[in-house]
């Protein structure tokens, strides 16, 4: 372009021969080259350079007389640069059109650099084309982003496939859907779909669907984030389980405008958990096959074991000379230990199937441990012990507590620091730990000086039937049970445990409980112990409801010292034969009967018979252990529980108890 002057711009350059006669487009382009910072290349009508500008000079490091009639490609391009831009660019260059592309040059030291070259055709006034010119703009910085871009989008792709997440987003007011490529692979969606959230919709599992929407709809209405997870059924109908999560972006009023979120499939984790829900739920029920087993195990064995027993316990009443005496004693003993036994795994594999609840209420701390004094102190004695107790006076007269388990637990640990210890000292000493709102927390210690445990052995202690003494060595009695059950039964007191002991000086075997501050009682005198006269109770009209004859034997034994003589009834349908032609003050039930069960007959007792024919009490006699059987029993309509083998001061204290019952009861109604 000529200025005002008349100057050309060209001034630093010979002008290019082929241009020379076409001088009004030399002037327009000659502004274009002499203004950019970008490369011009300008070449006759065959593609030979006829000049270049400084700036192609500084970029390629060529001088022009260097490149001056070659071809451009010819030594500005190199291994990177791709072949299929170098044929397009041919292409147009034959059909002498404009055209754009990119593509990697080389400099005169051979580094490679990125262009974007914008190629014109050159025309003379006849519409001939004479040449071309070619801009070129250096674009590798912006190709190095891009690069950086694609890089982070495909590892960004990978990581979304790694672990099967994909991410979407939805613009609340123009429904804008969109969605990362992973999601579409998860969801099986092609991604040319175009009502994407109606594809989505579709393939939720419909009954997972409503908390979806529900969900959904509080992040759009209410701007509630959410997590949820639903199963999607894809094609193939394989179900899939996706964990969804999705915040909600909001505008300055606090509006909802738009969701993120982001869906993973956690099919696998899902199954996985579902798996481990079957083997939880198929070891639940091995658990309680087991524990069922062992209750009925314990009823089939108690059931001759209570003959067993029944009858020492009478033989050792009667008169005979000191061998005898002596051999019931054993009978008894070995009885006593058997039935040990059977309550320790009984209890134990109801604590380990955690079906143990506590029964807490208020208990009186001092008879807890008084009772466990009374209890040991013979056999502290015997063994030439000294057994004593403390209570440390801070501490409340009542807390709420299973008095029973703590005793329990109390009655192992003195009981083994008694077998273990001879002429020693053993003490219980209960003290105050800690406080806290009205939790107290509660420490028993209970000390010996007698054999002690070897350190290396003290790790075992709580395990299930060990014993430090081995199997052919063992000079103590025991089922090696106690310290589990009694570890098992402080956990649920919310205790804890701790042992020291050394060989030769002794052990001290403490533990924890966390308990509530009872209601102060006033306590009354204790209860003398019962002494029942002969003929006392032989008022009592009984029926012995028992299908095992040893347990008629003996039931009738005991009732005949009572100069009380049972009626008999051999099943559940007898008894209640018995019951509608008799009435009866007490019927002793037996639970497991052919023909009817003592529940069945207990039941029709009381819905058949009129009130007045109704026996004043039923009691349940029965060899089942747990406690659910005892309140099963009560369910039934029974009045009372009695567990067998018989205790034979139990037995007829609870015959007395209910003989005063049915007294107090009678006088009252007058
Ligand atoms: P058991 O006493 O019925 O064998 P335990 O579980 O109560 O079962 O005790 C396990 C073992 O721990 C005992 O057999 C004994 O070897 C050891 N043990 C427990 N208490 C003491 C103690 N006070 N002194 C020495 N050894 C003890």
């Amino acid at each position: 372009m000529r200025n005002g002057t008349g100057t050309f711009p060209f001034t630093l350059f010979t002008y290019p021969k082929c241009l020379m006669k076409h001088f009004n487009e030399l002037e327009k382009l000659s502004l274009v080259a002499s203004k950019t910072e970008n490369a011009v290349i300008i070449t006759d009508k065959n593609g030979f350079i006829d000049w270049v500008n400084a700036a192609f000079i500084r970029i390629s490091g060529y001088e022009l007389a260097e490149v001056s009639g070659k071809k451009p490609g010819s030594f500005l391009q190199g291994p990177e640069t791709s072949k299929a831009t170098i044929n397009a660019i041919s292409a147009k260059l034959q059909q002498q059109v404009p055209f754009t592309e990119e593509l990697i040059n080389y400099t005169k030291k051979g580094d490679p650099y990125w262009i974007k070259m914008d190629v014109s055709p050159i025309y003379n006034p006849q519409q001939e084309c004479i040449g071309f010119i070619a801009v070129e703009s250096d674009i590798s910085e912006r190709k190095q982003y891009e690069q950086q871009l694609i890089e982070k989008k495909i590892s960004l792709a990978y990581a979304q496939e790694i672990s099967k997440i994909g991410n979407w987003s939805f613009n609340i007011s123009t429904y804008d859907v969109k969605w990362s490529d992973n999601l579409y692979k998860i969801f099986e969606i092609d991604p040319e779909t175009n009502t994407l959230y109606d594809a989505y919709i579709n393939c939720v599992h419909p009954d997972d669907l409503p908390d979806l929407q529900q969900a959904i709809n509080d992040a759009v209405t209410l701007g509630k984030d959410y997590v949820i997870e639903h199963r999607i059924i894809v094609p193939g109908n394989e179900i899939k389980f996706i964990k969804g999560i999705a915040k909600v972006a909001k505008n300055i009023h606090g509006m909802p405008v738009a969701l993120f979120g982001t869906a993973q499939d956690i099919t696998i984790e899902k199954n996985y958990e579902l798996e481990l829900l079957k083997a939880k739920e198929a070891a639940e029920m091995a658990t309680v096959a087991k524990s069922s087993f062992l209750a009925m195990m314990s009823h089939e064995i108690r059931t001759p074991l209570n003959g067993i027993m029944g009858a020492a316990d009478l033989a050792s009443k009667a008169c005979m000379n000191s061998e005898q005496a002596e051999l019931i004693n054993v009978i008894k003993k070995s009885g006593k230990t058997l039935l040990k036994l059977i309550n320790d795994i009984l209890d134990f594999s109801k604590l380990e199937a955690g079906h143990v609840s506590l029964d807490e209420e208020n208990t009186e701390l001092l008879s807890c441990v008084q009772d466990v004094y009374s209890l040991l102190l013979l056999k502290a004695k015997e063994k030439n012990n000294e057994l004593s107790f403390s209570i440390e006076n801070k501490l409340p007269q009542f807390i709420v507590a299973d008095g029973n388990r703590l005793k329990q637990v109390l009655i192992n640990l003195v009981g083994n620091a008694v077998k273990f210890t001879d002429k020693g000292k053993i003490s219980i000493v209960v003290t105050q730990e800690k406080i806290s709102n009205d939790n107290i927390c509660i420490k028993f210690t209970v000390t010996d000086n007698g054999i002690g445990i070897p350190a290396e052995k003290q790790v075992n202690l709580f395990k299930e039937f060990y014993q430090v003494e081995s199997m052919k060595s063992r000079r103590f009695e025991g089922t090696g049970l106690g310290l589990s059950i009694s570890k098992k039964l402080v956990h649920l007191m919310q205790g804890e445990f701790t042992i020291s002991s050394e060989v030769g000086k002794g052990s001290c075997f403490a533990f924890t409980i966390i308990a509530k501050r009872g209601e102060n009682l006033v306590k009354g005198a204790t209860a003398p112990q019962q002494v029942i006269q002969k003929n006392e109770l032989s008022h009592l009209k009984i029926l012995v409801a028992e299908d095992n004859d040893i347990n008629i034997f003996l039931a009738q034994k005991l009732l005949h010292n009572l100069d009380i003589i049972p009626d008999i009834a051999k099943d559940g349908l007898m008894a209640v034969e018995k019951a509608s032609e008799n009435k009866y003050d007490i019927i002793l039930m037996d639970i497991h009967m052919p023909n009817m069960d003592g529940h069945e007959a207990t039941k029709t007792i009381l819905s058949s018979l009129p009130k007045e024919q109704q026996p004043k009490a039923i009691i349940a006699m029965t060899a089942d252990a747990f406690k659910e059987n005892e309140e099963a029993c009560l369910k039934a309509g029974m009045n009372d529980f009695i567990s067998k083998p018989l205790d034979t001061d139990k037995f007829y204290a609870m015959l007395k108890k209910w003989s005063d019952f049915f007294s107090i009861t009678e006088r009252m109604a007058i």
